[in-house]
């Protein structure tokens, strides 16, 4: 839940940009027939901000944690695990997820005696390696692990899946997605099943899906980072049409002085550890700012005042040149940043930065 009383660092939550993206990906993926599940993750599932989500034509909500699904149960929408379910708790995927991805067949033995212990049917998403080397059964495993789902009480085969993009950096491409789609097929001649789903990855399809590359067969997208942050992760680009700036951070100057840009005296290692190594730019017009390397991820931080640059934090400061920042600053004004997805992941999960929706 947001908190009402604010205090900075704060992450503010844009809804009404937030829902223009997801209506725009909605819309795009729907001229091919493409589904969309909101991955919801990266804000931690924030069920105010879900429930935002839901209401503009997504499928599925979707979540790597059960804790996140559980946030989440209220609103009127299925519900799917990302992560592979850890066998230690199948009983919890079964209550809160109604489909989960899955490559491991004593995870699904499991995953089904949850489901026949709670008197449910749960949905299974066949998740397939083509190369990215992340989740997945290799191809030629597919066809009988899915004949052992087809048996299992309390579980259904709802379809087959890939995850590229996201370990092996393996870009969509028409070859291996039209893998994806052959090998549903076999799984669906074999076992004599019909797959309601073929789920061609995430964010980083969306490039393929807009030059027409997708498989007719594909029908689902799982979106995070395009709708959350605007862009294509395939190659880092802007995506027209969408905002690129649905989460501000927002941070408090707490000292603003002219110094060196090279320390004076004999210089060690920092606080990290590091030897560090400066450029001397003569005096510099500095800030600095109450936000640390315990509070978010720095390298994911982007000024949006023009001309301000990022050189450096410690656990509790960051050091931000603002020699040439065209906005005239003084202590205890504020200055805001976007994020990269690393950086929003960071200051979601941060007990230090308080959130707050718009
Ligand atoms: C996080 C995740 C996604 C979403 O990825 P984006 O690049 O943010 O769109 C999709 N699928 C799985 C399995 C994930 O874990």
């Amino acid at each position: 839940m947001t908190e009402d009383k604010l205090r900075y660092p704060a992450l503010f939550i844009d809804l009404d940009k937030l829902r223009h993206n997801t209506r725009h990906l909605v819309e795009l993926c729907s001229r091919r027939g493409v589904d969309v599940a909101a991955v919801t993750k990266v804000y931690c599932a924030i069920p105010e901000v879900a429930a935002a989500q839901a209401s503009c034509g997504v499928r599925w909500l979707a979540d790597s944690r059960v804790e996140n699904l559980r946030r989440m149960k209220h609103i009127p929408l299925p519900k799917m695990l990302l992560r592979l379910p850890s066998p230690s708790r199948v009983d919890e995927v079964v209550e809160v997820a109604d489909i989960s991805l899955n490559s491991e067949i004593a995870t699904l033995e499991a995953l089904s005696g949850a489901a026949v212990r709670a008197g449910r049917t749960h949905e299974v998403l066949l998740m397939v390696d083509l190369g990215d080397l992340r989740e997945g059964v290799l191809k030629e495993d597919a066809v009988p692990v899915a004949r052992r789902i087809v048996e299992l009480p309390g579980l259904v085969l709802a379809g087959v899946g890939v995850n590229l993009t996201c370990y092996g950096g393996v870009l969509p491409s028409t070859d291996n997605l039209g893998e994806l789609v052959r090998t549903a097929e076999e799984i669906e001649a074999a076992c004599g099943v019909q797959l309601k789903i073929v789920s061609g990855g995430n964010s980083s399809s969306l490039k393929l899906m807009q030059s027409e590359g997708l498989p007719e067969r594909v029908n689902l997208l799982r979106l995070g980072e395009s709708i959350v942050l605007g862009l294509e992760t395939a190659d880092g680009t802007r995506i027209p049409g969408t905002h690129r700036d649905v989460f501000t951070l927002t941070a408090e100057v707490v000292e603003l002085k002219e110094k060196p840009s090279m320390p004076i005296g004999e210089t060690g290692r920092d606080a990290f550890g590091q030897t560090p190594v400066f450029e001397d730019k003569g005096i510099m017009r500095r800030a600095i700012l109450a936000i640390g390397r315990q509070d978010v991820r720095i390298d994911g931080l982007f000024p949006r005042d023009r001309g301000a640059e990022i050189i450096g934090a410690s656990s509790d400061h960051m050091l931000v040149d603002v020699t040439r920042c065209e906005r005239p600053l003084k202590v205890g004004d504020m200055m805001e940043f976007d994020l990269s997805y690393g950086g929003l992941l960071s200051a979601m999960t941060s007990e230090y930065v308080s959130k707050k929706t718009l």
